[in-house]
């Protein structure tokens, strides 16, 4: 069971994200469309050697969520509006682009035998019979032919052709959709800076004694679990330190559960637990 308490407390800091911007829109898509290139052109080679179904689809969006995240934090890119667009453009490139490298391969692996054809049927031209290999000539055409030709599932051997091939690619696109927003949408939700532009880091944080935890709560003024096991703290500033610290407490209970308690520090506020943990420290450096 996951509670969140203090919630109220964080609207009040930094969290609007960052300000729209049609410059950075379109920056930010043009490096989206590469990373999705990017993920399409390493899934087409991966797929050689390992390609289970449903789990490498998710693996892609993984991937591709993951160095959305990274750019996003990279270039501090904090419009909340705009990341999203970003990936789901992204996502349709790494997936589209999966069938059109495929496409490509088989253009270039066909095209060789179809000129070595037109090539001997100009010089023997009684000797040579039949229709020249054609290659695809668009990817649509390709992919009807793929449908046509059905796409092998691995399971029970069973073929999926014509319409059922499509709907196989479509939900492989929703799973690369799916994993990649799941990691993009919590990474967007973290605290931005729109004085410096900057997202939240941990500036501060790690386990802590149970004590240690309910003296930051104390010093906060914020919900402690009583049957808390174990318990971290996480502080958060912008890159600039401009704005209030995020405060993070999170309590694992006995029963399992978590509970995450959050609030705005002010610097004074943020001294003071400093000063907490670093008594709570000392000892061990002895
Ligand atoms: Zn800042």
């Amino acid at each position: 069971m996951d509670r969140e308490t203090g919630s109220s407390d964080v609207s009040s800091g930094p969290i609007g994200g960052g300000a729209f911007s049609w410059t950075w829109l379109l920056v930010w898509l043009a490096a989206c469309f590469g990373l999705g290139a990017i993920t399409a052109w390493a899934a087409v080679g991966a797929q050689w050697y390992f390609a289970p179904l449903v789990i490498f689809p998710l693996l892609t969006g993984v991937l591709l969520g993951a160095m959305v995240v990274g750019a996003m934090r990279v270039a501090q890119v904090g419009n909340r509006t705009t990341i999203v667009l970003g990936t789901l453009l992204a996502v349709v490139v790494a997936v589209v682009g999966q069938h059109y490298f495929q496409y490509l391969e088989t253009y270039e692996e066909e095209s060789r035998p179809a000129e070595a054809f037109r090539l001997a049927a100009q010089k023997y031209p009684d000797e040579v019979f039949g229709q020249p290999p054609r290659p695809p000539g668009s990817l649509v055409e390709f992919m009807t032919r793929q449908a046509e030709l059905g796409r092998k599932m691995g399971l029970l051997g069973y073929t999926a052709k014509g319409a059922m091939a499509w709907v196989s690619w479509t939900v492989d696109g929703l799973l690369v959709l799916a994993a990649g927003m799941a990691m993009v949408i919590p990474a967007t939700r973290q605290p931005y800076c729109s004085r410096c532009r900057s997202w939240y880091r941990v500036t501060r944080g790690g386990r802590v004694d149970v004590a240690v935890a309910r003296r930051i709560a104390q010093v906060a003024e914020v919900a402690e679990s009583e049957e808390a096991r174990s318990a971290r703290c996480r502080m958060l500033n912008c890159h600039g330190g401009c704005g209030p610290t995020a405060l993070e407490l999170v309590w694992q209970e006995s029963g399992g559960g978590t509970v995450l308690v959050q609030k705005w520090l002010e610097p004074e506020l943020r001294r003071s637990i400093d000063e907490v943990l670093d008594r709570a420290v000392e000892p061990t450096e002895e």
